[in-house]
């Protein structure tokens, strides 16, 4: 018996994004080399190829991503023209419908039809396919970004776009080139092959963050950390943390984890011009490793060979989870008091009280619980 199988019409080509990316590819595969080969490229170009890609780099990490998609802290007007500025120069359309759409993304994360850049569609479609063509995920709403409406420049930037982008992508290396005595050398390294590296950087978060590396903190969606991408994107390839805690302004919150733009924003914080920088307390991060922690233990135990020592490990687990019951009660009946403190305006009180030792022997207790967990899991082996 055969089956009629109907096949949906693929939407239309989105005409200005098919165009960007063939023009900058080809450009960056012909003319680049030629000119090399018969010019040559100055230190100078270089050391502008170097600023631009950390400028728009950090633009869309720190300023489209952190600060305007999920709101990880406030910035200093000065900063926020930098943002606005060479966030358009990355060419990936305005911060308002770029950080409209990141926030659907993570609202429908993996959702095949609402995730405007689903890894459940394929790789090549999270990378870049989904900005080819006109598909219904893709539609813009502004109604999940009132605030950004609000921000005056993120408002005039979503006005002028192209005239900024075309003016920050051309304009800006032909002058600074020009002003050096080399504005091909400049427009070709600071304007073309920055954009194509920045362009495939900032889509790797949408396919290769959620495809490659290791899930510590939660497996309800696709999103993964990695350290080698986090080497390629300014930090954010932390993404398993990140799409759990997505307003913490950190991505790599560990001291040795490489996330630049976690520094640029402390940076500036230091300096006065970045404030209120939002962290996820460190018993929630603990939490939720620890969670991870049981459920791979409990998945290898149903492995064990041996029902005997099967039992006496299930046991000693069972003894671990109510003692993590027993912490995470405690830690929320603290967070009470707190809150408590907080509304009769004694913060600043409960800051320095016994509470707050209190918080701290809990999130040593969880620290030392992981250690225990993974001693036992790997009893399992
Ligand atoms: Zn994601
Ligand atoms: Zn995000």
């Amino acid at each position: 018996m055969s089956e009629v199988v109907e096949r949906q019409p693929k939407p239309p080509f989105n005409l200005p994004a098919v165009i960007l990316f063939t023009l900058s590819t080809l450009g960056a595969l012909s003319v680049l080399p030629w000119y090399a080969w018969t010019h040559g490229f100055g230190a100078g170009a270089w050391a502008f190829f170097a600023f631009c890609t950390a400028a728009t780099g950090l633009s869309i990490t720190a300023g489209y991503h952190r600060l305007w998609a999920h709101r990880a802290y406030s910035a200093h007007w000065s900063l926020r023209l930098f943002y606005m500025l060479f966030g358009a120069m990355a060419f990936q359309n305005s911060a308002m419908v770029w950080c409209s759409m990141h926030r659907v993304h993570h609202k429908h994360v993996d959702d095949v039809d609402l995730d405007p850049y689903s890894i459940r569609r394929g790789f090549w479609f999270a990378h870049l396919g989904w900005m080819l063509r006109n598909y219904p995920s893709g539609e813009i709403d502004f109604s999940n970004s009132p605030d950004l409406e609000k921000d005056r420049l993120v408002a005039f930037q979503h006005r002028h776009y192209l005239a900024i982008a075309l003016g920050m992508n051309f304009g800006f290396p032909l002058l600074v080139g020009a002003a050096c005595g080399d504005p091909w050398g400049f427009l070709l390294l600071g304007g073309l092959l920055r954009l194509v590296i920045n362009h495939h950087c900032t889509f790797f978060i949408n396919s290769m963050a959620h495809y490659w590396g290791r899930r510590p903190y939660t497996v309800q969606n696709t999103a993964r950390d990695n350290d080698i991408l986090a080497l390629f994107t300014f930090g954010e390839g932390y993404h398993n943390f990140h799409h759990l805690f997505q307003w913490d302004y950190r991505n790599g919150i560990r001291w040795w984890q490489y996330d630049p733009t976690k520094w640029w924003i402390a940076g500036f914080s230091a300096l006065g011009l970045a404030h209120s920088l939002k962290r996820v307390p460190e018993f929630k991060i603990q939490r939720a490793m620890l969670q991870r922690q049981f459920d791979r233990t409990q998945a290898r135990l149903q492995r064990c060979g041996s029902p005997r020592r099967m039992a006496v490990l299930q046991k000693l687990l069972e003894q671990e989870l109510e003692a993590f019951a027993a912490t995470v009660n405690e830690w929320t009946h603290l967070q009470g008091e707190r809150f408590d403190a907080a509304r009769k305006q004694l913060a600043d009180q409960w800051e320095n009280s016994e509470a707050r030792r209190r918080l701290q022997v809990l999130e040593e207790a969880l620290r030392l619980q992981r250690q225990r967990v993974r001693l036992l899991r790997l009893q399992t082996a």
